[in-house]
């Protein structure tokens, strides 16, 4: 019997290695890795750059409490900054914690820096936020939510896209708009350009801050570093992890300078804040991105792999849609995927699902045409098989 508390549903499968775009299980099986570890490994497996930065650093200093100057962390807060539409940056462990930093500043900066007490927080339905109380609270999906009665105060849902829904949600106590410009867990759904635009009006004209949650969007992901950058907006706060750091746990939640004076000394911390290691490879890991051109070869892969996508599975009946911004893709199909998955996983592919009837794509930013074309001949093959079985069995 396992240690563990049973909190996650594995597939059958133990990863014991990864370099680049493959991953080994412990039987020695290589993969194809289309999910990097849920768009964490953006930048593939163990890459050198993050590597030796993270070995240079274990030699200097782990852990420094922040009662003291870190210059790690003012250089990855710097190089966010710099290459962003924020001012400032507060590191933290994991997207959850961000997306918490951020709620917790819209707070205040209405309550002390504005001093009208506002409150409220507005996001989407099928939206993902985290698991801790306040964002499981904001996702805007029940199941994330059952047994942890009761939820903070504070939190109303509209659906995507729905701009007359979402104006109809806010009230005189209403602090902030918290939205995915792509909805990643909740099926790849994408936020119309014409709506993030309105709503970044809507939200100035009451006053309210716009948050994006760009935990899995951000670091490149969908062909700019950051997902805002393709809507012609810029939010007051946007938060960031999974693809931060190359695999190593950390998250930020970045604001504009006006937010600033809301996070007073002893307001918001932990303890392992931005520690040398975390923000080592965080450094490394941008200045790679950047070296690289990630978000642009991101923009290009995505593009290639959804128009090849739809050549192979093109007539398919149990396809629906194909659909993404740059490397997250979806691939909606008519039933639930959970077979499908299982049998792309036997067949060398690791890809994941996006709710119960969309696969999910999300290879690293350097993906080749190679390994695309080899993903797409195992998808396809795969999917033209249960669409032969069905016609058969019908
Ligand atoms: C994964 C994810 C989170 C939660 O991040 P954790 O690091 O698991 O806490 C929040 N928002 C979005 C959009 C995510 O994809």
């Amino acid at each position: 019997m396992s240690s563990l508390f049973p909190t996650f549903a594995r597939y059958p499968i133990t990863i014991v290695k990864g370099k680049g775009s493959r991953l080994w299980d412990d039987q020695g099986k290589e993969y194809l890795d289309f999910m990097t570890g849920i768009a964490v490994t953006s930048l593939g497996h163990v890459p050198e750059r993050v590597q030796n930065a993270l070995v240079s650093q274990l030699d200097q200093l782990w852990h420094v409490s922040n009662l003291f100057y870190n210059p790690v962390q003012e250089k990855a807060a710097k190089l966010l900054t710099d290459n962003s539409c924020a001012d400032a940056v507060f590191f933290c462990n994991s997207g959850a914690e961000a997306n918490e930093a951020a709620i917790k500043l819209a707070r205040r900066y209405h309550q002390k820096v504005l001093g009208n007490g506002r409150y409220e927080i507005v996001t989407l339905t099928h939206s993902f936020h985290g698991r801790t109380l306040a964002t499981l609270t904001a996702t805007g999906q029940d199941k994330v939510k059952e047994g942890f009665l009761p939820l903070p105060q504070g939190f109303v849902h509209v659906p995507l896209n729905d701009l007359a829904a979402l104006e109809a949600a806010i009230t005189d106590q209403t602090a902030a708009v918290m939205i995915e410009l792509v909805q990643a867990e909740g099926g790849v759904h994408l936020a119309d350009p014409a709506y993030v635009k309105a709503v970044r009006e809507l939200c100035d004209r009451h006053g309210i801050l716009l948050i994006l949650d760009e935990v899995q969007t951000g670091m490149g992901r969908t062909g700019k570093l950051f997902a805002y950058e393709h809507y012609g907006i810029e939010p007051d706060i946007f938060t960031l992890a999974k693809g931060i750091a190359s695999g190593f746990p950390v998250g930020a939640m970045l604001g504009k300078a006006a937010l600033v004076p809301a996070f007073t000394a002893g307001s918001h911390g932990s303890t392992f804040s931005g520690t040398p290691i975390a923000t080592a490879a965080i450094a490394a890991t941008i200045e790679t991105m950047l070296l690289e051109k990630a978000p642009e070869r991101a923009a290009a892969s995505g593009e290639l792999l959804v128009s090849k996508l739809k050549q192979a599975l093109a007539g398919l009946p149990n396809v629906t849609d194909v659909r993404g911004l740059g490397l997250i893709v979806g691939i909606e199909c008519a039933g639930p995927v959970a077979d499908i998955v299982a049998e792309l996983h036997k067949r060398g592919l690791l890809v994941i699902t996006a709710g119960p009837n969309v696969l999910r794509l999300l290879p690293n930013l350097l993906v080749t045409a190679e390994e695309i074309d080899e993903a797409v001949g195992i998808i396809a093959a795969v999917l033209s098989e249960q669409a032969a079985a069905l016609s058969a069995s019908n």
